[in-house]
């Protein structure tokens, strides 16, 4: 006799892996305005959830409110660390239906998230000091980064060079400034402002290669951590280039799909 041979039961996935295959199902706890035009959004984080500092992840809404010609998906870093137990995203409001729909979330409502994936995240095993090079919403991974540095204690030395137009554009900079990190310091670098330049930490213009070197000594003995826009991104890889920065010392995190004349 032809017996059917029963169904298998997915022997090469687990229950995580299974789970992440489906999606992970995000319900929003609340908002909170972070700069000027900058929402963040807070979730519960779901049981089981691991990802590293620095990471991101694919963010489905399940309804769009408006007619989106790039669809429902979007790829957004998770701006809280890994030792939290909410999951949190930030972003500038804008015009697509894919915003338009975030904007009108209310508490609830959910969201589906991927597993994080990406190789923005620190080494543990090489102390190099860290230099961060942020173009606004871009500070979101760092953001994770830090605050899970600060969680563990760490005494590695870190730099943030943060760039918006506008002291009222640059997003969590009063929550990361004061962060328990011993040797970290944040330079903000403002392209637009004409409000008085502080005497140390705060530059006026676009980061260049005199920023570079009033703030970091022994530059090709740092990693990199390059983040923002596209254009954003790729000035800065040519400026570490010119400065003889070695590949293997820059990290990478293009936000394609931002706009990026204004860093916004
Ligand atoms: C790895 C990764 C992580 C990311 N993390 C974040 C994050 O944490 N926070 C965040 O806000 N974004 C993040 N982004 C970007 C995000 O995925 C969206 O692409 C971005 O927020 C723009 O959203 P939107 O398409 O809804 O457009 P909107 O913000 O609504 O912009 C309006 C419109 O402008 C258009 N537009 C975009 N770029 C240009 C351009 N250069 N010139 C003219 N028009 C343009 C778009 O097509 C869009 O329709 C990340 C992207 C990647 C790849």
């Amino acid at each position: 006799m032809n017996r059917k041979p029963p169904l298998p039961t997915l022997p090469f996935a687990g229950e995580e892996e299974k789970k992440s295959m489906q999606g992970y199902t995000l319900t929003l706890k609340g908002t909170r305005e972070v700069a000027d035009g900058t929402r963040l959004f807070i979730f519960d984080k779901p049981e089981g959830y691991i990802f590293q500092a620095g990471q991101y992840v694919a963010l489905t809404l399940p309804k769009l409110v408006a007619p989106d010609p790039k669809g429902p998906v979007r790829s957004f870093s998770i701006a809280s660390s890994p030792f939290e137990s909410e999951m949190h995203f930030a972003m500038r409001r804008g015009m697509s239906g894919f915003k338009q729909t975030f904007w009108q979330m209310q508490p609830g409502d959910t969201i589906t998230i991927t597993k994080a994936v990406g190789f923005f995240t620190v080494p543990k095993g090489d102390l190099r000091p860290v230099v961060f090079l942020v173009g606004g919403i871009g500070i979101t991974p760092v953001r994770s980064i830090l605050k899970q540095a600060a969680h563990e204690g760490s005494t590695r030395d870190f730099t943030l060079l943060y760039s918006n137009r506008f002291l009222k554009d640059a997003a969590f900079c009063e929550e990361i400034k004061p962060l328990p990190l011993p040797h970290f310091r944040c330079i903000t670098v403002l392209s637009q402002s004409d409000e008085v330049c502080q005497p140390i930490n705060d530059e006026r213009g676009y980061i260049c290669v005199p920023m570079i070197t009033k703030y970091i000594d022994d530059i090709p003995g740092k990693l990199y951590y390059l983040v923002g826009s596209l254009p954003f991104v790729e000035a800065m890889e040519k400026m570490l280039i010119d400065l003889g920065v070695p590949k293997e010392q820059r990290y990478k995190d293009p936000f394609t799909g931002l706009r990026g004349v204004d860093q916004k």
